[in-house]
């Protein structure tokens, strides 16, 4: 049998005082009441905290200069992200661009691509959707059928996507469509593409969640246009492309803090707020156990993020950081049952009891994203060698 590896990772001796710039910008923004503190944070759209985040030199961190990065280590981006997370600042505007579709264009997108586009990422000022799912293809992802047809200038996109996350707010998706024909394997004539969103052809309608918020869509595609230059990879590259970017997708912190800042809400509750206040063996033991856990989490993922600094791709210990860090985010508002003398309800969002409600009803979801727990484990009995 295989086994895991997860070495340990010294943070950068900078880490400390990027901390602490990344605390002030979103105090000072709480102080100013331009945003609420709020889980699942890294869905919450807000261009202009985006801007300022670009502005502040916290977006395309580890890009080079040339294409308006900054050209900081893996583990200083995990610094600032993993702060804005906890805090739960609304960083769901530019999240796809900076996490995954910066990346792509950077390593596998044309030159034009690269200037034309990056610049204005790093800048907080470009959004980015992931058009992968299709209505019947979300798990088994080479089932896509939309397809794509090369004509003298350029390429023509025709066919549907479904729950792609900001679509209606993003500039552009990465979307994967079929290139080949029949002659084909499944795995082989998928390509990826940048879609520009504004343009005839395009219909992006909402799906409305299970709290009536407006994040994902169902859009189709009716000939809609893709310059030669706009290609990720080479023709026919589309699933070494996907499974590239998944690994990004999957990797970072935002799979095991979305309801970390309910849990430091919480616990200001129950704990900071009412110094004279005992805690009972059984709070105190739910309390230390979820605490211990995000720790153990936490320590799993930054080891991962050492590793891609390294250059390795840990697809498999990240398969597992993402199981077990959507299980525990789920897990918060439903352990915060047995600890909380309120209920959880809408209402006003400064609230901890809207601030639970909320995150009850997003939690769901949070194991499905991004590829659901009984694919992950099916990858990660794959990695150990167990099928
Ligand atoms: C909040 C949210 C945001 C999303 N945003 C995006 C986005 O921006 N872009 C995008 O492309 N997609 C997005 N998705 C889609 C997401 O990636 C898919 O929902 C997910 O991959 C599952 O696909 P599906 O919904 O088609 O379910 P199915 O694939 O139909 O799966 C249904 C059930 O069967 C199980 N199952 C399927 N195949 C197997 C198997 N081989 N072995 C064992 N069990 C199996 C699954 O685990 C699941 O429980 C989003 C989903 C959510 C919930």
């Amino acid at each position: 049998m295989n086994e895991f590896q997860f070495p340990p990772v010294e943070m950068p001796e900078n880490a400390s005082a990027l901390r602490a710039s990344v605390r002030r910008l979103v105090e000072q923004e709480v102080e100013a009441g331009r945003i609420v503190p709020q889980s699942n944070c890294w869905s919450i759209h807000d261009a202009a905290f985006s801007q300022k985040l670009g502005q502040a030199g916290f977006l395309g961190m580890t890009w080079p200069r040339r294409y308006g990065g900054h050209e900081k280590s893996t583990l200083e981006r995990y610094v600032v992200v993993e702060e804005l997370l906890a805090a739960g600042a609304p960083v769901g505007a530019h999240w796809v661009a900076d996490r995954q579709s910066g990346y792509q264009i950077l390593r596998h997108g044309s030159e034009r691509a690269r200037s034309s586009i990056l610049p204005r990422i790093a800048a907080g000022e470009c959004f980015f959707g992931i058009g992968m799912s299709e209505p019947d293809s979300g798990s088994d992802l080479a089932a896509v059928r939309s397809r794509a047809r090369k004509t003298e200038d350029g390429w023509r996109i025709s066919g549907s996507k479904i729950w792609t996350s900001g679509a209606h707010q993003a500039h552009y998706l990465i979307a994967l469509v079929r290139t080949g024909g029949a002659e084909h394997q499944r795995h082989g004539g998928l390509t990826q593409f940048i879609i520009d969103t504004r343009q005839p052809g395009i219909d992006i309608r909402p799906i409305y969640n299970l709290y009536g918020g407006h994040d994902f869509n169902q859009i189709t595609f009716d000939n809609c246009w893709v310059p030669f230059d706009m290609m990720i990879g080479e023709e026919g590259s589309g699933w070494d492309m996907v499974t590239g970017e998944l690994a990004f997708e999957r990797s970072g912190p935002d799979r095991f803090l979305t309801s970390f800042p309910l849990l430091r809400q919480a616990m200001a509750a129950l704990v900071h707020d009412a110094p004279d206040r005992v805690l009972h063996d059984q709070e105190a033991a739910v309390l230390g156990r979820l605490i211990s856990h995000v720790m153990a989490l936490r320590t799993m993922s930054v080891s991962i993020a050492g590793m891609l600094e390294q250059g390795a791709q840990p697809v498999v210990e990240a398969a597992l950081v993402k199981d077990l860090g959507t299980a525990f985010e789920r897990e918060v508002p439903e352990r915060l049952r047995s600890l909380l003398p309120i209920e959880a309800m809408l209402g006003d969002e400064h609230g901890l009891d809207h601030h639970w409600g909320m995150t009850m009803l997003q939690s769901p979801s949070f194991t499905l994203r991004g590829g659901t727990r009984e694919i992950l484990r099916g990858m990660i009995a794959r990695g150990l060698g167990l099928r």
